[in-house]
């Protein structure tokens, strides 16, 4: 099984595709993450990316293909899913190419719908721990557990770009190179829409209903 998420900044699919990826063992392919780490490597490659996440701006079709490519070629699993990738039509072809080369078929892009009101304040109050990379909420989804890394307290940290300012050209990215590739997936018979106003639970179980999957990894 191959999926999408699909989303706004903010709308949970970093969060839903954690969740189903430790409770379902879908391999994940976090491309913010990703290119995160690739930052944080110090390399000359990830200056110049740092360039581009804190600006807001998507990082070139170059870069991200080289990553999306090197994630397909290392191995296949039986469930994979991409969350932040694709990003515009672009990617979307080039994702496409690459599933018809590795004869994959994606089964579901989970579109996450949420108003875009509701955005900004849950980006602002993101934090994000060091080590495990879960993803919190101060006010809606505060810590709860230990670092499932450090067995500690998780050592939360705000992204540089989760600031409003920042977040105001990601939503416009979104708006103007991302929602085209609703409508492509849309046409292709794939696209299935989660209403993603609601607890992290409930969505979950939208989701598990969606691709028709019981609680904590049966079925
Ligand atoms: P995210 O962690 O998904 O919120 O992504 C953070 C930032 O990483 C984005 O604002 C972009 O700068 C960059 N990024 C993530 N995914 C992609 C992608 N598929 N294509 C280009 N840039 C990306």
């Amino acid at each position: 099984m191959i999926i999408v998420f699909l989303g706004p900044p903010g709308s949970g699919k970093g969060t839903q595709a954690g969740i189903l990826s430790r409770e379902h063992h879908f391999r994940h392919f976090d491309a913010g993450s990703l290119l995160r780490t690739e930052v944080h490597s110090g390399s000359a490659l990830g200056e110049e990316i740092a360039g581009y996440i804190n600006e807001g701006r998507l990082v070139p079709i170059n870069i991200i293909g080289r990553i999306t490519h090197k994630f397909l070629a290392e191995r296949q699993a039986d469930r994979t899913m991409f969350d932040g990738f694709p990003r515009n039509l672009e990617q979307a072809s080039l994702l496409t190419a690459s599933l018809i080369e590795l004869k994959q078929e994606l089964s579901h892009v989970l579109y996450l719908h949420i108003d875009e009101d509701d955005l900004l304040q849950r980006i602002v109050n993101r934090r994000v721990c060091r080590s495990c990379k879960r993803i919190y909420n101060l006010v809606s989804n505060p810590p709860h557990e230990n670092c499932s890394v450090t067995g500690m307290d998780c050592d939360l940290y705000q992204r540089d770009d989760d600031s409003e300012e920042v977040f105001g050209r990601r939503l416009r990215i979104y708006l103007e190179e991302t929602v085209p590739i609703l409508r492509y997936y849309e046409d292709a018979g794939k696209l299935r829409t989660i209403d993603a106003d609601a607890d992290i639970e409930d969505v979950s179980a939208r989701i598990r209903d969606v691709l028709g999957m019981a609680r904590n990894g049966q079925a």
